[in-house]
């Protein structure tokens, strides 16, 4: 185990920013923390490089408790968001910096900043100043020189924040190529549920200071533990119901009661991709219009809309979309194939429910 965290609270004031949190990240691992702002990430990070120390809890470090260890001795590299590179230094130099702070040998500050230079991909960048350097190679040169001290483990806070949407993309890809080089424990935290599916090979979701899941992408997603996880990684449906004559209803959709009686309200929900479509306006029970078509790449999200005005979104590929002939304002008809109860309290969540 290379960090852990044992039931981590910390206050700031009276406010609980981070609550009895508990999870581990194994050797090598590139864990995501994810959860809407303010969700108490940034937070956790700074807790495990010692920027901050816990209430209560203990934090370990490759099975060493670090509660009362300083930041210096935690061997870690971090990269924030707004952690700008030194202006007056060259890259090389901005690169070479927390080396010679260690007083490392001259020519081994060499050999690693150029060791560094391959493995990130600078070349040719050495003399430059940061001004000189586009928003993602500022960002691989502030990961380098994070790297360059050997760390333990590399944490990184929204580190692609600011950059553009393509170069985000393409930083993301890098991310994921360099973790499988330098294989060093990284966490990685995002407010971007797709980034996090992406690079990560597990996930920790927050919310309030909470944590509510952790798991692969795929457990996340197909199986969330309750509301919150649900609504926040990937897109679902969510639709009220009220029970009349013996059946959950709203609008034209009907449900079993799931052994509640008339007036009682029932909350439900599926994923785009639960729902079937056809350009047959017979051939399932529900009929609707397609009012909007979002392409997503090689998916596409649909909405269709019922004849009492309840919006639903639907998925499927650009060939199956093609096949059926489908465009914007065209009458279809679709089928909900399975869907989940969820509570009140946003804390439980059924099991899939088959639908039809
Ligand atoms: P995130 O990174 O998920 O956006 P943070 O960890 O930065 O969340 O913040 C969690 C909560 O703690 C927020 O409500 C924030 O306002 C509060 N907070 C963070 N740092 C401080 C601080 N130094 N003093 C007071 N409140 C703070
Ligand atoms: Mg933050």
């Amino acid at each position: 185990m290379s960090i852990e965290l044992k039931k981590v609270t910390k206050y700031f004031g009276d406010f609980p920013a981070v609550y009895d949190v508990s999870f581990a990240v194994n050797e090598g691992e590139l864990v995501a923390l994810l959860g809407p702002s303010g969700s108490g990430k940034t937070t956790v990070l700074r807790l495990i490089a010692g920027l901050e120390t816990p209430d209560r809890g203990e934090i370990y470090i490759r099975g060493k408790k670090v509660n009362n260890i300083p930041v210096q001795q935690r061997n870690i590299g971090f990269v924030f968001q707004s952690y700008a590179l030194f202006k007056s230094m060259t890259v090389f130099e901005n690169i070479a910096f927390g080396l010679k702070i260690k007083k490392w040998k001259k020519t081994e500050i060499e050999q690693r900043v150029k060791e560094l230079f391959e493995l990130l991909d600078l070349k040719g960048l050495e003399e430059r100043f940061p001004h000189q350097l586009s928003g993602g190679q500022r960002q691989r040169v502030a990961i380098a020189r994070a790297l360059a001290p050997k760390p333990n483990v590399l944490l990184l806070d929204e580190p692609f924040g600011a950059v553009d949407a393509k170069i985000r993309q393409e930083l993301r890809e890098w991310l994921v190529h360099l973790h499988h080089d330098v294989n060093v424990t990284t966490i990685f935290v995002t407010h971007d549920q797709e980034e996090a599916m992406e690079v990560a090979s597990r996930i920790v979701i927050f919310s309030k200071g909470c944590l509510e899941q952790i798991g692969t992408p795929r457990d996340v997603y197909e199986n969330p533990v309750n509301e919150f996880v649900a609504r926040f990684v990937g897109v679902m449906n969510v639709l009220e119901l009220v029970v009349t004559n013996g059946v959950a209803r709203i609008g034209e959709l009907e449900f079993p009661p799931h052994g509640l009686i008339d007036g009682q309200k029932l909350r439900i929900g599926f994923r785009p991709y639960a729902v079937n479509v056809s350009s047959d306006p017979n051939r399932y029970r529900y009929k609707a219009i397609l009012r909007h078509t979002y392409f997503l790449g090689i998916m596409l999200r649909l909405e269709l809309e019922l004849p009492s005005g309840i919006v639903i979104k639907a998925r499927m590929s650009k060939e199956e979309y093609n096949s059926l002939g489908l465009q914007d304002g065209k009458e279809v008809s679709f089928e909900i194939k399975q869907y989940r109860i969820l509570s009140k309290e946003g804390n439980q969540l059924s099991e899939e429910i088959p639908a039809v």
